[in-house]
């Protein structure tokens, strides 16, 4: 199969669909590959090791789309590229649908055949494709939130770690889940003082076994979630509710009984939030305060650091993308109904219940 790879145009976004690494696992394959120049530079790979891996540069997006049978990419397509989709044509990438009517329209003018990273599955009903990006997520809202806690950036002057003889800085995580336990992870390696809460008791059970007794874990009612988060330093937002808005588990009102210079890093701010108080905020501007407390709520933290982001995502996607381009988009969903469930739109209709109950469409 013919496999294009173009250079991500929105704003910020540094990843590429396919490392040099993927490139030669695909064509050792018998697949061929075109890569858009430029498209590796955001994750310091240049064109000629993506030439040694076995793809062919081309010098424009339009000759690639006009080309490839099938696009591999990060972002949702921008309008521009949606408009260079072409009839039958498989689109491999992150969609995020449900919000957006207008890219949903323009893949269905398209008619080309969208399978969107986020919705793949897996057999334990888990979503493969996002996972990677919520462990990047969940492993640096500690590195930042350890540099918000920093006094010239509006933070308590505390060092997570501690030193001997100052006990460590205390750290509550809300929600156990793939961000959670990636931050919980990291607290600990710095030798924070870890307190993590869910509402699932076997997802708690899980954490008990992996970290043992340096991991504090706590049944998430609103005695608990206030007990850990007027007493901590550093305050991890990563609950998930599929399909739902992220409950406001803390509230303003909260604020005023928490630590001047605490930090909240909400990572759930893609969800609207798990903290009333939060708003999306940039890498260029990424943290605000209210009431004394540093709030750090970047919607897209992964971009941040878009070398490890890509590797990882790359390494998910592969075994998905040798399927399609091993067995055509008909055979490989045929064949795996975890990669039928990444299936959004294909010709011209929406195929996910989910994205068209949201879109109001019918299938
Ligand atoms: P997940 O499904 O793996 O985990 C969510 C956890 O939240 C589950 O264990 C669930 O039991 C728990 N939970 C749900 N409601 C709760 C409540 N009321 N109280 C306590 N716990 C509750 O999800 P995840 O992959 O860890 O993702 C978490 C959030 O982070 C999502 O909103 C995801 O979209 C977001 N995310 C953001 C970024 C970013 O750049 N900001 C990157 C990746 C993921």
């Amino acid at each position: 199969m013919l496999i294009g790879v173009p250079k991500e145009i929105k704003n910020h976004e540094y990843r590429v669909g396919l490392t040099p690494a993927s490139v030669r696992e695909l064509s050792a394959h018998g697949h061929k590959i075109m890569i858009e120049t430029g498209a590796g530079a955001g994750i310091g790979m240049d064109d000629a090791a993506y030439q040694r891996a076995g793809a062919e540069i081309m010098a424009d997006a339009a000759g690639l789309f006009a080309a490839a049978e099938m696009i591999v990419k990060v972002k949702e397509p921008q309008p521009a590229e949606c408009r260079m989709l072409r009839p039958g044509q498989i689109l491999f990438t992150y969609l995020h649908l449900a919000p957006d009517p207008e890219q949903a329209k323009l893949l269905m003018d398209s008619g080309c055949i969208a399978i969107a990273y986020e919705t793949v599955t897996d057999e334990r009903g888990r979503l493969p494709l996002l996972a990677p990006m919520s462990e990047v997520a969940g492993r640096m809202a500690v590195q930042v939130g350890a540099v918000s806690l920093q006094k010239a950036n509006g933070g308590f002057g505390v060092l997570l770690a501690g030193v001997p003889g100052v006990p460590p800085g205390r750290v509550a995580v809300l929600g156990g889940g793939v961000v959670g336990t990636n931050a919980a992870r990291i607290a600990l390696g710095m030798g924070a003082d870890v307190t993590i809460l869910d509402k699932s008791i076997g997802r708690l059970a899980q954490l008990d076994d992996l970290y043992g007794p340096h991991l504090k874990t706590a049944f998430a009612t609103t005695e608990a979630i206030e007990e850990a988060v007027f007493h901590a330093d550093l305050i991890i937002g990563a609950v998930l509710v599929p399909g739902a808005s992220a409950p406001k588990l803390v509230t303003r009102a909260m604020l005023g009984q928490m630590r001047r210079g605490a930090v909240l890093v909400d990572v759930a701010i893609d969800q609207g939030g798990c903290f009333e108080t939060s708003r999306p905020t940039t890498h260029d501007d990424p943290t605000y305060i209210v009431e004394g407390v540093v709030h750090y709520c970047v919607a897209n933290m992964p971009g941040a650091v878009p070398r490890t982001s890509t590797f990882a995502l790359a390494q998910a996607t592969l075994p998905y993308a040798l399927k399609l381009a091993d067995h055509g988009w008909k055979a490989a969903l045929r064949a795996d109904p975890h990669l039928l469930a990444g299936l959004n739109v294909a010709e011209g209709r929406i195929m996910h219940p989910a994205v068209a109950a949201a879109l109001g469409e019918t299938l």
